[in-house]
Order: C-alpha cells, then sequence, then structure tokens
C-alpha cells in the first residue's frame, strides 16, 4: 500500500487529492511553483517543497525536479492529478523507473491512447463505433479534401495528440478546407508539439456523453454511470451533470458496455474516462478516452457516493476492485458548476486577481471544490478555474433548484467570474428541459449574456 504520496499538481485538485490522503492515513508532499507559495495546496499540506519558477515549463511540467522532491522526502508514489503530467507516458515511465507508484495507467497504455487516431483505430478494430473519418492521420490539405469528399461534409479536423479543445476545426465546405488544415495543424504543433492530423465527419447537435470507468490490474474492469458534458464553449466543458437526460436505461447499458470493451481493448488500469458523443438519432461514437482523474469527476462521486481519488491509489497499490458491475448503484443527480475567473461578457478573457471576501454555500447536497480562501491572489499564469460546485438531489429538478441556491448564496468579491452566467444557464428553458446538445451555448450565449447585464443595470 502507498505509505507517501507525491502529488504532482496545484490548485482545487491538489487539495482534493490530499483529501484523499489523509482519510487513508497516508502521508503526502506537495510541489509549488515560486508563484504558488500562498497557494492553498502550499500551505495545506503537511510538507510542501517549492520546485521552480511561475511558468509551467520550469515547474508544475518540470520531471526531474518532481522526481527528484519525491525521492529526497521519501515518498513511494506520484499522483498527477489532471493537466500538467497527468497524460504524460514518458513521466508515468520514469515515476516507475524510479522505483516510484504511477497513479494511473502504465506509459505505454497512455501512449496508445494520447494518440488519438491511433485510439480510434483500436476501437474501431474491437468493435467500438467511432465517428466515420480517416484511417489514421492524414499528411496534407490535399488528403484531407479526399478524405472529406469521401465522407461528406460538414467534417471536423483533429489533433492526434489534441486536447481541452485545441487543435480542431470545424469546416463546412471545400472551399474552407485547406486554410483550416493549415490553421489546425499549425495550432496543434505550437500546443501540443505534433502536427499529426485527421478527420472526423461532423456530428450536428450532439451530446457529449462519458463514462467513468475503474479497471484493476486483474483484468476487472466496471463502468459507474455517465456524465453529460454537453454545456461546452469553443469545445470545453462548463458545466457536467450525470445521469443525462438523452439516455435511455437501454442506451446506458449499450454506452456503458462499449465503454468497459474500450477500456479492456486499451489494456487499460486505475480510472479513466470514455468520450463518446451522440447525435441526435441516438447512435453514438468513441471520440477520445482520457487516461486521468478528470475535472468532473465529483458528480460522479456524489451519485455513487465512492471516493474516485481513493479508488485510485487502492488500484495503484495492487488491490482488486471492491466491487462488481451488478454493485454499482446510482443514486439521484448530481450537477457540476466551473466556476472560472474570467469575463464572459468580453470573450470569456482570464480575470485574475484577488478573492478579497468568498462565501461558499452550505447545506444539504452541496459539496465545493476550490483552490481559494479569503485573500487569495490568483496567479496569472495558470487555469482560470477557481472553484467547483456540486450539487446533488434526489431528482434532476430538485438539483437544479439546489444548484441555483447555492449559487445565489455563492460571494466572490473582489474577482470576476462566470457565476452569474452558470446561474442564468440554470434558468434557461432548453437547459431545464434537459435536451440541450453541444450547441447550446453558443446558439443562447448572446442572449444569457443580455439578461445579465439588463438585471445588472436595473440592479444599479
Ligand atoms: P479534446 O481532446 O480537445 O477535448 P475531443 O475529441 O474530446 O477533443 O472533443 C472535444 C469536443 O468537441 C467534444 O466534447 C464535442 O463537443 C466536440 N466533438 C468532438 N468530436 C466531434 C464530432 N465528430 N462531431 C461533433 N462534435 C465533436
Amino acid at each position: 500500500m502507498v505509505k507517501k504520496l507525491l502529488i504532482a499538481n496545484r490548485g482545487e485538485i491538489a487539495a482534493r487529492i490530499l483529501r484523499a490522503c489523509r482519510e487513508m492515513c497516508i502521508d503526502a508532499v506537495t510541489v509549488y511553483s515560486t508563484a504558488d507559495a500562498e497557494s492553498l495546496h502550499a500551505m495545506f499540506a503537511e510538507e510542501a517543497v517549492c520546485i521552480g519558477p511561475p511558468r509551467a515549463a520550469d515547474s508544475y511540467l518540470n520531471a526531474d525536479a518532481i522526481l527528484t522532491v519525491a525521492k529526497a522526502t521519501g515518498c513511494d508514489a506520484v499522483h498527477p492529478g489532471y493537466g500538467f503530467l497527468s497524460e504524460n507516458a514518458d513521466f508515468a515511465d520514469a515515476c516507475r523507473a524510479a522505483g516510484l507508484t504511477f497513479v494511473g495507467p502504465s506509459g505505454d497504455v497512455i501512449r496508445k491512447m494520447g494518440n488519438k487516431a491511433a485510439a480510434r483505430a483500436l476501437m474501431q478494430s474491437v468493435g467500438v463505433p467511432v465517428v466515420p473519418g480517416s484511417d489514421g492521420p492524414v499528411a496534407s490539405a490535399e488528403e484531407a479534401q479526399a478524405v472529406a469528399d469521401r465522407i461528406g461534409y460538414p467534417v471536423l479536423i483533429k489533433a492526434a495528440a489534441g486536447g481541452g479543445g485545441r487543435g480542431m476545426r470545424r469546416v463546412y465546405g471545400p472551399e474552407e478546407l485547406a486554410d483550416a488544415f493549415r490553421e489546425a495543424a499549425a495550432e496543434a504543433l505550437a500546443c501540443f508539439g505534433s502536427d499529426e492530423m485527421y478527420l472526423e465527419k461532423l456530428i450536428l447537435q450532439p451530446r457529449h456523453i462519458e463514462f467513468q470507468i475503474l479497471a484493476d490490474r486483474f483484468g476487472n474492469v466496471i463502468q459507474l454511470g455517465e456524465r453529460d458534458c454537453s454545456v461546452q464553449r469553443k469545445n470545453q466543458k462548463l458545466l457536467e451533470e450525470t445521469p443525462s437526460h438523452g439516455l435511455t436505461p437501454e442506451l446506458r447499458e449499450q454506452m456503458g458496455a462499449a465503454a468497459v470493451l474500450a477500456a479492456k481493448a486499451a489494456g487499460y488500469e486505475n480510472a479513466g474516462t470514455v468520450e463518446f458523443v451522440l447525435a441526435p438519432d441516438k447512435s453514438f461514437y468513441f471520440i477520445e478516452m482520457n487516461t486521468r482523474i478528470q475535472v468532473e469527476h465529483p458528480v460522479t462521486e456524489m451519485v455513487t457516493a465512492m471516493d474516485l481519488v481513493r479508488e485510485q491509489i487502492r488500484i495503484a497499490s495492487g488491490l482488486p476492485l471492491r466491487i462488481r458491475q451488478e454493485d454499482v448503484q446510482l443514486h439521484g443527480h448530481a450537477i457540476e458548476c466551473r466556476i472560472n475567473a474570467e469575463d464572459p461578457a468580453h470573450g470569456f478573457a482570464p480575470r485574475p486577481g484577488k478573492a478579497d471576501f468568498l462565501y461558499f454555500p452550505g447545506g444539504p447536497g452541496v459539496r465545493i471544490d476550490t483552490c481559494m480562501y479569503n485573500g487569495y491572489e490568483i496567479p496569472p499564469y495558470y487555469d482560470s478555474m477557481v472553484a467547483k460546485v456540486i450539487a446533488w438531489a434526489p431528482t434532476r429538478l430538485e438539483a437544479i433548484r439546489r444548484m441555483r441556491r447555492a449559487l445565489e448564496e455563492l460571494i466572490i468579491d473582489g474577482l470576476q467570474t462566470n457565476a452569474e452566467l452558470m446561474h442564468q444557464i440554470l434558468y434557461h428553458p432548453t437547459f431545464v428541459r434537459g435536451n440541450y446538445t453541444t450547441a447550446f451555448l453558443d446558439e443562447h450565449l448572446e442572449s444569457l449574456l443580455d439578461w445579465i447585464s439588463r438585471v445588472e443595470a436595473s440592479e444599479e
């Protein structure tokens, strides 16, 4: 069993992992950059070590520094959280080579799933449905054009190494393709150091449905239900809920079985997420597998009453899963709102700054995962997500009401955030009816922002 864990991350997820360690009586060490000396994860931990200057490349992405700290502080395991080194196969290998347990799958599995074009081919070979598209990568705009002619427009150009919605372009007709291909490839090269591209048919008005899976080293794989992450802006998630209003029990079972099949095909171990797009005609297609804990994992924790970080550490320690698929019970409904320090009215520009005064909601069924405390100064170097508000209730409508109530209680003075936009979304008839798609926010953003500015004007 893990005795001392190094948390190779920052912010709310580092605090989240620290909490699991405390409950499991595992000692923990956090690492921080010079910009994060006053951060919660640095102050919250019994042991915290500075690993470098603010730039992530010099600190949270500095594998050598992190491994040196892990060894020097007597850790026997490393948890990478999400982002940063969490899906870096070489880092997973380096941890293991240094005799440390990596809380995640093997480097080989991360590598296999990290190339989305290759992952697609693997899934296709075992019968998991994938979006019609290119067979493997496409090397040039001309080749992309040929594939697009074959599968038909609109198409989506994607980066094999992609993540966070970057290196992706929608193309509605042949005249747009060449420029879009070059732009997407250039963006991919800048973001991921690789411009390997592939093509998929663009599914119109889809839902983003993902399944949480757990897999141990003895070949047991279970799924813990889905998360509907269709409230997105620029292919990035803003609000997630479970269960999805878009699934029938039969479809849930089919997609869950496909997710388990996908994990088995990958030889997966630890917690992971299998992502699908669900078309309006209810056909579903694998898009990618995330080989780490996800931002939105708390909604699954709320309906399963499980601690997924605890399960990750148990699996990494070589323990078998404690439950079988037939023991998985999903209770009630959970929603998560990501609160970002940003200005939705100005293109969602990041707005780092100082949280002068905070009040977090409480009461039944409300959970807050945050990196903030009163007086905390948000550094400008990292992600703008500063809190996750999670609400659970027996039914969807009650969960929506509870989340509205929680956001009404939330006070973040001194910082501009998207909390008001979240609140408005929870009143939008399309959202409340539950049959929204990934197009929802784009279609309604202007009217939502307009409504917010009118409310604000009337309050002045
Ligand atoms: P990333 O790794 O950058 O997050 P994904 O492949 O997970 O990229 O896709 C991000 C989002 O883009 C999805 O949640 C979905 O909304 C949208 N998307 C991806 N593939 C398709 C597709 N073939 N058709 C329509 N939308 C898609």
